[in-house]
């Protein structure tokens, strides 16, 4: 399968996350929880302008599932999803480039402090993970994809089985180094407590499931 190239912006920033410049690499599950949960609100203002589309409330969620036998974080949502078109488009590109430029500026200045405040986006994964695969089904489309990258020399798109709309952010998370602990983000507490700080606001109920000892 042929290996596609990020964009030069894209892989700089890339390049940033999987280095982990940033310390709080914990803020990667509030980026995947807030694309997750403007998935959703893009189907739920769908709804309200298309007839045939009827948002029923219970069907939408976030479930965040850890499996600690595979080392797998997934970030589910039953949100808009994404067609072939969107994977290439929206993750092989930077969306705001312009707060990415913002950010380099003044982290000297203001050390570690300023990252916490500012949308890193979905690249933000290749911090804990160094597997990042994407199974997205989008709403009005048959066939589901599957978007996998290992960070830097670029990522792939095939079809993929989904039953259901919406999009599964798969991470198989890093192993521990000695300078840096990861299997802390496979721990129902920690995750719990980093949702708690960063994702309280969230207008959509976040489940979780934690397998594996
Ligand atoms: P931003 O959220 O600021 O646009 P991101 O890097 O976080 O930047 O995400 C890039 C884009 O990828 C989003 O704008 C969206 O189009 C798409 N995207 C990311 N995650 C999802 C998701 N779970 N469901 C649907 N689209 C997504
Ligand atoms: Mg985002």
């Amino acid at each position: 399968m042929e290996k596609k190239q990020f964009q030069a912006e894209s892989k700089r920033l890339l390049e940033m996350m999987i280095n982990s410049i940033y310390t709080q690499k914990e803020i990667f599950l509030r980026e995947l929880i807030s694309n997750a949960s403007d998935a959703i609100d893009k189907i739920y203002y769908k709804a309200l302008t298309d007839e045939n589309l009827v948002f029923d409330k219970d069907n939408y969620y976030i479930k965040v599932v850890a499996d600690k036998v595979n080392r797998t974080l997934t970030i589910r949502d039953t949100g808009i999803g994404m067609t072939k078109e969107d994977l290439e488009n929206h993750l092989g590109v930077i969306a705001k480039s312009g707060s990415l430029a913002f950010k380099s500026e003044n982290e000297a200045k203001d050390g570690h402090n300023i990252i916490g405040q500012f949308g890193v986006g979905f690249y933000s994964a290749f911090m804990v993970a160094d597997v990042v695969t994407v199974i997205s089904k989008a709403l009005g489309s048959d066939t589901a994809y599957k978007w996998e990258s290992t960070g830097a020399d670029g990522y792939t798109i095939e079809p993929a089985e989904k039953d259901s709309v919406g999009t599964d952010i798969i991470l198989k998370i890093k192993e521990n180094t000695e300078e840096e602990s990861y299997d802390e983000f496979l721990e129902q507490y920690r995750l719990k407590s980093i949702i708690k700080k960063y994702s309280d606001f969230i207008r959509y109920p976040i489940k979780m499931d934690v397998t594996g000892s």
